[in-house]
């Protein structure tokens, strides 16, 4: 499933104001985001040329094969929105496999396989995982912004999912991993999201990760649910209807693989 977004004018002037120091953007890169279609789980990659940024990475070793077919040689980051298998089964065969430029994820000490083979692979290539705050990545003319959940030291992973907010000129996307009810609530208490274009379904769809305030404020166009075959009712009929409320456009990688949305307006 491919979606064309067009955002022309202010992308140009965002590309004016770029440090030199960011990764260049060629003419005919185009910007993408690809909600990867891992089964039940999730993996984004927001992908500009050859460059990367990996948010989640799936139960398995499927991801290496995903990434390689989109081309992608380095990631600037690797995050983790939290460290339940199904989001990071498969990043310690990204982290053998491509240079990362850092790993960020919640910092809670996980008592999983994958998580310890994440912290041995980080250890043995080298790659920094500093402690929030974090400072935006820059992918040419976009932004992208990593925020630590709002709930401090509840100690639940699905409650402690990283928040990814990307920006490029108009448009935004918000990745909320598996926060439930209690974090996206504070994330609209603290008013730290606002209207987005696209917005990946917190939790697979599950009920517990939507509500009709959610929505309100995040007024997304696009809704992306990560999902495959699961027994745990996901995504759930309830949350469904609030997704698909007024027409809004629901698409499901269960249903249409990999969805990509490409962001035009950016060659220059
Ligand atoms: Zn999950």
């Amino acid at each position: 499933m491919q979606l064309r977004l067009g955002f022309f004018g202010v992308l140009v002037l965002q590309v004016l104001t770029c440090p030199p120091a960011l990764v260049a953007l060629q003419a005919g890169d185009s910007f993408q985001l690809h909600f990867l279609n891992v089964g039940q789980g999730d993996a984004t990659l927001i992908q500009l040329g050859n460059k990367g940024v990996l948010v989640d990475a799936g139960r398995g070793d499927d991801i290496v094969l995903l990434l390689q077919d989109l081309g992608v040689d380095t990631l600037l980051a690797a995050i983790a929105s939290h460290n339940h298998d199904d989001h990071i089964g498969g990043m310690d065969a990204v982290l053998a496999d491509w240079p990362v430029g850092r790993y960020l994820y919640n910092g809670l000490d996980a008592p999983n396989r994958n998580a310890a083979a994440v912290l041995e692979w980080l250890d043995a290539r080298g790659v920094p995982s500093p402690d929030p705050p974090w400072e935006p990545i820059v992918l040419g003319d976009a932004v992208i912004r990593v925020l630590p959940s709002p709930l401090e030291d509840q100690g639940d992973e699905n409650n402690a999912s990283l928040v990814v907010l990307v920006e490029r000129g108009r448009f935004r996307a918000l990745l909320t991993g598996d926060s439930e009810v209690e974090e996206l609530n504070a994330l609209l208490a603290a008013r730290l999201v606002g209207d987005v274009d696209v917005l990946k379904a917190a939790h697979h769809g599950a009920r517990n990760g939507v509500t009709p305030g959610w929505l309100q404020r995040t007024r997304p166009e696009v809704v992306v649910i990560s999902v495959g075959p699961n027994n745990y009712g996901h995504p759930d009929p309830w949350a469904m209807r609030y997704y698909q409320a007024g027409g809004r456009r629901v698409l499901r990688t269960d249903r249409e693989g990999t969805v990509t949305v490409t962001v035009e307006g950016g060659a220059v």
